[in-house]
């Protein structure tokens, strides 16, 4: 029997209604950009396996690192231990997150790094004798699938049994350069009838809604708003964070800085699970207390994890290497000539760019797990190419290490299917 039909006996897949799409793909192995099945296809990995393999598969650095590590310390509790492994870390982080973060608090995915920081923002105003329970959000923002996380999603098509259990959240629409006004006077209506303790945002890209982009004044005007009035922000660069705006974290392209930022995807180059809520010291401070009660009573069993905060080390190393940032400015000019050259095609209604994310719209109305979104997902498997179309929407988020030949073969493969549809 084949992997795929022995799958089908006891596996049951995240964001799938198994009576509709019944087969799962067997990746067998995975080298650099390249995945292979088990019938001997070979695909290129043009989302990084959901933007968290930048470094390619397997990467050499980083699993000999791992290696290393786990002869030496494989996993211990968190609380009341510590390790060089986190130590080293924190240090190479605080290093190139923006200047005000200063404290790292460790979990194991992107929804419990969202969850973290919505306590974390709840909690500094419950430590300050101020009840403040409801929390700002964008229209179509994604933040996770944990029930902190989907209450802020704006994202909810799915949501629908959990609705009446969400938090409090208000909703505001993203900047588009020409409704600051309108934001503006939303949040000013918002906190005159609500409590409001933080505002969570995917800064400058929302990754599930389509990898919609936005304008950083209009998101700046609303974190000095916010700053304002004590209401504590969160970014979520779970998608976002290193390198994928072309600096270490989009937060980066704004001057109002953020005081907490949620990280996860890309942080260990794929290599195993982990994420990291990190926050100012002036949020920490909220929490620092011979008051037992004001910790932050919030832990997981592989906080982390020396063998993923090596992966995550080994990671950050080679993103800042002057090899890896070169790749980053290569694919971001390629991207551009890409989109001068697509963006005229009557197929196409729109494209847009940030950093080495591109995408662009379909001139068709599609559904997001539609017969047509079905179709082209099979062109592309069929072409070699693994792009996971978002409705009408195609958008590359390649691994860093992509190489010319196998960017020009996406490329090509998104303009055939334009011939398609
Ligand atoms: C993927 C994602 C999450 C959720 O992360 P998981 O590890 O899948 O739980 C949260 N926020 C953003 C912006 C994401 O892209």
């Amino acid at each position: 029997m084949t992997l795929k039909d022995r799958d089908k006996k006891h596996l049951w897949h995240p964001l799938t209604q198994h009576k509709l799409h019944p087969e799962a793909i067997a990746i067998t192995k995975a080298k650099g950009c390249i995945l292979y099945d088990e019938d001997g296809n070979e695909y290129i990995d043009a989302i990084a396996s959901w933007y968290t393999c930048m470094y390619g598969h397997c990467n050499e650095y980083i699993t000999s690192r791992v290696a290393t590590q786990m002869q030496q310390l494989d996993q211990i509790v968190f609380s009341g231990f510590t390790h060089e492994p986190a130590i080293k870390l924190s240090e190479a982080l605080i290093k190139i997150l923006p200047d005000n973060q200063n404290k790292i608090f460790f979990s194991d995915n992107g929804s419990t790094s969202v969850e973290i920081g919505i306590k974390m923002a709840l909690q500094f105003h419950f430590n300050k004798d101020e009840k403040r329970n409801t929390l700002i959000a964008f229209e179509d923002g994604f933040h996770g699938d944990t029930f902190g996380a989907m209450s802020v999603s704006g994202l909810s098509v799915y949501n629908g049994p959990f609705e009446d259990f969400f938090l409090e959240v208000k909703r505001i629409p993203t900047p588009n350069g020409k409704n600051n006004d309108v934001i503006l006077n939303t949040l000013n209506t918002i906190i005159k009838t609500n409590k409001v303790a933080g505002f969570i945002y995917e800064p400058l890209v929302q990754g599930a809604a389509a990898m919609k982009m936005y304008n950083s004044d209009g998101l700046n005007a609303i974190l000095k708003f916010c700053k304002d009035h004590h209401i504590v922000t969160v970014a979520d660069e779970v998608m976002t964070g290193f390198g994928k705006t072309g600096t270490y974290f989009a937060s980066d392209h704004i001057d109002t800085k953020p005081d907490i930022i949620c990280l996860s995807k890309a942080l260990t180059g794929g290599l195993l699970p982990m994420a990291l809520t990190t926050c100012s010291e002036e949020i920490y401070e909220a929490f620092y207390s011979d008051n037992i009660s004001k910790g932050l009573f919030h832990g997981h069993t592989y906080s982390a994890n020396p063998l993923a905060c090596t992966a995550a080390l080994a990671s950050i190393e080679l993103l800042q290497s002057e090899t890896m940032q070169q790749n980053i400015k290569t694919i971001i000019a390629s991207h551009k000539a890409f989109n001068e050259h697509i963006k005229n095609h009557p197929k196409v209604k729109s494209t847009r760019q940030t950093g080495v994310i591109f995408a662009l719209d379909l001139n068709i109305e599609m559904k997001r797990y539609g017969n047509l979104r079905d179709t082209l997902f099979k062109f592309f498997l069929g072409s070699g190419v693994f792009l996971r179309p978002l409705g009408n929407t195609i958008y590359i988020q390649a691994p860093y290490v992509i190489t010319k030949k196998q960017l020009e073969k996406v490329y090509k493969t998104i303009e055939e299917a334009l011939s398609i549809v």
